[in-house]
This record gives structure tokens, sequence and C-alpha cells, in this order.
């Protein structure tokens, strides 16, 4: 392989850092490649954490991960900024501006040059244009906007407590995002009282919405049903077959003509690639904007060009937007972009190896499915040993990245953290 071989990764998420890790502990500690990561942000957190941070049960500063760091210490380089574009024949990617939290420009626009492009830049939630959603919704798809959820959410339960002593939450979409939010916000309120300073706790009057016929419709009915009476028994008012046709500053608007009332209002519905993607140099897209790809993850337009995780699509037989798809995708390429760089060997197929799924709601419960045929020979899981599996997924994520001895001291320095800091964000 050429020494000057680039392989440019864009998006350090659950693919993008572990495939960046991954060559950077290999091609680059190896000084065969030079493996570059660019993010728009600068410190990278486990996306399936975000409604935790929402909530404010999640502590900032032990769950990111910066990119800078990480880059010096496994091989690879990092550059913040914003991919706006492709230049597919010059093989340029195209970052924006970069500016400061006030606006002012840092960086001018600028080029960057790759043999291999891997675009891992991740998805938000689809609100298929419903009026007013853009206006007066909140989105937890980065830790920015979940950031700023918390930020309002401590605000009107201050009001609440103040006031009239009732706030009212409304979130669209019982997916698996919709779902743990609304048991992690009754979970945050239940630990605000141990620190509030009346005796009168405020009613948090939490509602889901959901289109569908059930809620976690990815999960066998079983769990569905069991996840739903489990939300009921802490007081979140479930509703499905609840089709939203707009929202106001007062709250949702339903096809059936009833009105959701919401002091704040979470739209955590549908998945859809980042629109920047209509941008990539004339790439082909799903109706979602994902970009479509083969099975060896390949563009279906440009050999050079390669995507994974939530924002790419494979044609005909297209894989969840899901943690364990993009982990495995990212695992794929690490092992096989080396030799498709050096022999231009071919990148065989992805095949992607279901492990199951899990949820957890809060810590009231949580339920896992296993594939048939595997542990157990399948079958549903739930209760501690589920929601003990649903944290071993993060602190698997943090090995990978930490390593072990590192993974290891970074759980031990969460459990003392715990002990001496209040478990809910208070400010
Ligand atoms: C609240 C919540 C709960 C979830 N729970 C689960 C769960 O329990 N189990 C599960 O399997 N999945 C869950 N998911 C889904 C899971 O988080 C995603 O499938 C996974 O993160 C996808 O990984 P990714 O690498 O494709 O993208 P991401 O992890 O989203 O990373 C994308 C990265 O790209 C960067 N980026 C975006 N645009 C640009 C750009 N133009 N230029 C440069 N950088 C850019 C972003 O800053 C980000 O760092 C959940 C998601 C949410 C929101």
């Amino acid at each position: 392989m050429s020494q000057k071989s680039e392989i440019l990764i864009v998006g350090g998420g659950v693919a993008g850092l572990a495939l960046a890790t991954r060559l950077g502990n290999s091609l680059g500690k190896q000084g065969q490649a030079r493996i570059t990561l660019i993010d728009k942000s600068f410190s990278h957190v486990w996306k399936p954490m975000l409604h935790c941070f929402a909530a404010g049960t999640a502590q900032n500063e032990n769950d990111r991960i910066s990119f800078m760091a990480q880059a010096s210490e496994h091989h690879f380089e990092f550059w913040p900024g914003e991919v706006i574009g492709i230049d597919r024949d010059k093989r340029q990617a195209v970052l924006g501006p970069l500016r400061s939290s006030d606006g002012t420009v840092v960086l001018e626009g600028r080029t960057v040059e790759y043999d291999a492009l891997i675009l891992s830049i991740g998805s938000c939630a689809n609100d298929f244009g419903t009026p007013g959603v853009a206006e007066h919704c909140l989105f937890i798809d980065n830790l920015v906007e979940a950031n700023g959820f918390n930020e309002k959410f401590r605000m009107e339960l201050l009001r609440a407590y103040a006031g009239d002593g009732a706030l009212d939450i409304a979130i669209v979409g019982g997916g698996a995002t919709g779902t743990q939010l609304a048991a992690e916000l009754h979970k945050a309120l239940e630990l605000v009282r141990l620190h509030s300073f009346s005796q009168t706790p405020p009613a948090l009057n939490i509602t889901l919405l959901e289109a569908g016929p059930r809620i976690l419709p990815a999960f066998p009915e079983q769990v569905s049903e069991a996840a739903q009476k489990e939300l009921e028994r802490i007081g979140v008012k479930v509703r499905t077959s609840a089709m939203v046709s707009g929202a106001d500053e007062n709250g949702f608007s339903l096809k059936d003509g009833s009105h959701a009332p919401a002091t704040l209002r979470v739209w955590a519905a549908g998945v859809k690639a980042p629109e920047v993607t209509s941008g990539f140099g004339g790439l082909s897209l799903s109706r979602s904007g994902q970009i479509l790809i083969n099975p060896n993850l390949q563009t279906v337009d440009d050999p050079a060009i390669f995507a994974m995780g939530d924002c790419s699509y494979i044609v005909n037989d297209p894989l969840p937007p899901t943690a364990q798809v993009a982990r495995q995708q990212a695992h794929h390429l690490a092992r096989h972009l080396p030799a498709w760089l050096r022999d231009k060997r071919e990148v065989p197929s992805c095949v992607f190896n279901n492990k199951g799924a899990i949820v957890a709601l809060g810590n009231y419960n949580g339920w896992g499915t296993l594939p048939g045929g595997t542990v157990f020979g399948g079958g549903v899981f739930h209760g501690l040993s589920a929601r003990l599996g649903h944290l071993a997924l993060y602190r698997q994520h943090q090995i990978e990245l930490y390593g072990l001895t590192r993974g290891l001291m970074s759980c031990f320095s969460d459990w003392v953290d715990s002990l001496v800091r209040p478990s809910v964000r208070l400010d």
C-alpha cells in the first residue's frame, strides 16, 4: 500500500469512531495509511443514551469521549467540521466554515482529499413534514438537543413546583427512543423529588403518542404489551393508533380530532438521513435520504465511497437503524478495507449477525429478545437481566474504544461518581 493512502471517515458515532479506532490501531500505527476522522462535534457520545442526557439521569462529563484524545491515542487524525458536500471527480470532501458558539468563523470552509471515503453521519427523527413540528417540538437527535431539552425540562419543573403543580409532556413515537424517554423522565422526577425544596412535588403528566397499533413495533407483541403495562403502571398515558396531524404551542392535534395538551413536546418518531446527503455529489439516496449501498457497504455509484450505519441503506435488503448494525458494519470495513486499498481486493458482503435487541425502561423494567437458535434457543427475557444487558452494551462500547483497562477504570470512576454526585442533573 502506498504511503499516501488517505482514508477519510465522516461522522464519529457508533460506527465511525469504532472504525477510526480500529484502522488507527492497525494501518495508522504501522504508518501504512493516513486515517482522518471528521465530525461536526468535538466529542462522541453513545447515542442510545441520549434520552438519559435529556432526562438528566446521565452526567455528560463522564460519558463523552473527546475525539482529539481518542485520535492521539489510536494513531488517527481528527478535524472538527461539518461535511456539506463531496467532489467525486477530485475525490474531496467539502467542509463548511467552522464557527464558534457565538457564530464567529474559526476556520474557513475547506476540502479534504481521500482515496477511500467512509460516510457514517447517522440519522435524525423524521417529522414527515407534519405542520408545526419543526417550530414547536423538541428533538433529541444529538447531545446539543438532548441538553437543550434537559434545560427546558428543569425550568418547566421549577415553574410547576412554584405554580399550579403540573407539567404536561407529550412524546411522539413509541419506538425505543420515545418509550425509553417516557420512563426516564418519570425516573428523573422521582430523583428530583429526593432533592426538592418542597414536600408537594408537581404532577408529571407524560403522554406517549404512537401512530401504529402498538409501541416498540420492532419487538415481539408480548414485549410491546408488557412495556405498555409497565409505562401505565408508573403513570404514563400511552395512546396507540394515535396519528398526529399537527403541533402548536399548546400540544398536538390528532387525526381523530382530539388534542393532546403539552407544555413540552418531543418528536421522536421516524428515521431519515441528515439533509446534507442530498449534496453528496449526486450519490443515489433512498426516500429517507439514506445513501444507497451494496451488501459490501460500497455505494452503488462510486466504489471509492462507502457508507455504514444509520445513514446507509442496503438496496433490496435494508437493515434496521440500530447500534448493533452500525457496529458490525464498522468491524467489517476495519477487516476488509486494508486489502481493498492495498491489493484492490473486493470487499465481501457484510452479513448481519442478529444478536437480539434490548430495551430498558429506566430502572423499572427491561426486555431483551434473543434470536432463535442461539443462547437458550432464543426467546424473550426481562427484568434485571435485561436492564443489566442494556447497560452492558454501553460498557462493551466503552471498552472497545478505550481498551479493557481504561474501560474498566471508567466503570469504576462512574461508580465513585454516583456516590458523590446527585443521581440526576439539578443545575
Ligand atoms: C434516544 C435513542 C435511543 C436509542 N436506543 C437504541 C438502543 O437501545 N439500541 C440500538 O441498537 N440503537 C438505539 N438507538 C439507535 C442508535 O443510536 C443508532 O442506530 C446508532 O447510533 C447509529 O450509529 P451511526 O454511527 O450510524 O450514527 P451516530 O451514532 O448517530 O453518529 C453519527 C455521527 O456523525 C456526525 N455527523 C453528522 N452529520 C455530520 C456531517 N455532515 N459532518 C460531520 N459529522 C457529522 C454526528 O455528530 C455523529 O457523531 C437509539 C437512538 C436514540 C436517539
